[in-house]
């Protein structure tokens, strides 16, 4: 789609695919090029309760200026007096959680595969200094052929977190462990969650997961990580998963090392796709 400015009326709005906290999502038609995306369609009313705009416009243009094809791209925006539009890149496989979920866990191949998928994707984040995600499973696409696509970062992340401070109410498993105790932190930040990922990915639940989130946030801290001997996992991908869960923030691989470990080298799909 050409770099212009969108109107509503230049959508075909085809079927309801979901709702979120902060609006409605449906497949459309770009009526002249026949494009399907995805419209996400937010109401200015729910915003105004969070005083958002200012930052939510600001992330907005930050997520339009990425281009990569493991980040699900935002075409185009625009609004009018109650709404704002988000023409996005239709994932047509859905949420992975949801597969994770029918499936379990996934095979080391499909695991692989999906890591590489976000090392590649946080590698160019990083070097266009995008930080400050929200990654976890609920967070991650497919695409018709399950090529993995990072969606809602950037300011649904923060949307979400901002929402979440006040209800108290999100899950702290995929926080590392500078997060939890609200120290500085930086990119490596998103390495330790690739860990939490990787291993969330094989086992199908994620590694510091406890009744309480404060149990969580102790078993965080201390790096308590342990290996079920069900399902069955190669050495290789628990030594990837023990040099991402490390304290020392310096000390984690970064996406660049995570792509050359033997584990990833040897089951990662290299065209990113999962179909089988
Ligand atoms: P939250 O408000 O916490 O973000 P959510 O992620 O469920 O919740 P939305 O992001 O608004 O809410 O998405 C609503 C539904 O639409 C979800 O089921 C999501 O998987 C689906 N969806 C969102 N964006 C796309 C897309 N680009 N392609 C396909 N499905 C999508
Ligand atoms: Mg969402």
């Amino acid at each position: 789609m050409a770099e212009e400015e969108w109107f509503l009326d230049e959508f075909e709005i085809g079927r309801f695919i979901g709702e979120g906290k902060f609006g409605k999502v449906y497949l459309a038609r770009e009526k002249q090029s026949g494009y399907i995306v995805a419209l996400k369609v937010i109401f200015k009313q729910k915003l105004e309760k969070y005083h958002f705009h200012e930052h939510l416009r600001r992330e907005i243009e930050i997520q339009h200026s990425l281009d990569h094809p493991n980040v699900l791209r935002l075409f185009a925006w625009f609004h009018d007096e109650t709404r704002i539009f988000l023409v996005l890149e239709y994932a047509a496989q859905g949420e992975l959680y949801k597969l994770l979920r029918n499936l379990h866990h996934f095979s080391e191949k499909r695991a692989a595969t999906y890591v590489a998928s976000l090392a590649k994707a946080l590698a160019y984040c990083h070097e266009n200094n995008v930080i400050h995600r929200d990654i976890k499973p609920e967070n991650l696409l497919l695409d018709f052929e399950g090529r993995l696509k990072i969606a809602d970062f950037g300011w649904a992340a923060q949307l979400q977190a901002h929402a979440k401070r006040q209800t108290m109410c999100g899950t702290i498993d995929y926080l590392a462990p500078e997060m939890v105790q609200n120290k500085e932190h930086d990119q490596t930040v998103d390495n330790w969650t690739l860990g939490i990922l990787c291993y969330e990915f094989l086992y199908g639940f994620p590694p510091f997961e406890a009744e309480d989130k404060y149990d969580t946030f102790k078993r965080i801290l201390k790096v308590d990580v342990v290996f079920p001997s069900s399902p069955p996992v190669s050495p290789e991908a628990k030594d990837l998963i023990s040099k991402l869960l490390v304290k020392d923030s310096s000390k984690r691989l970064s996406p660049q090392k995570i792509l050359e470990h033997p584990w990833i080298v040897q089951n990662a799909d290299p065209s990113g796709c999962t179909k089988e």
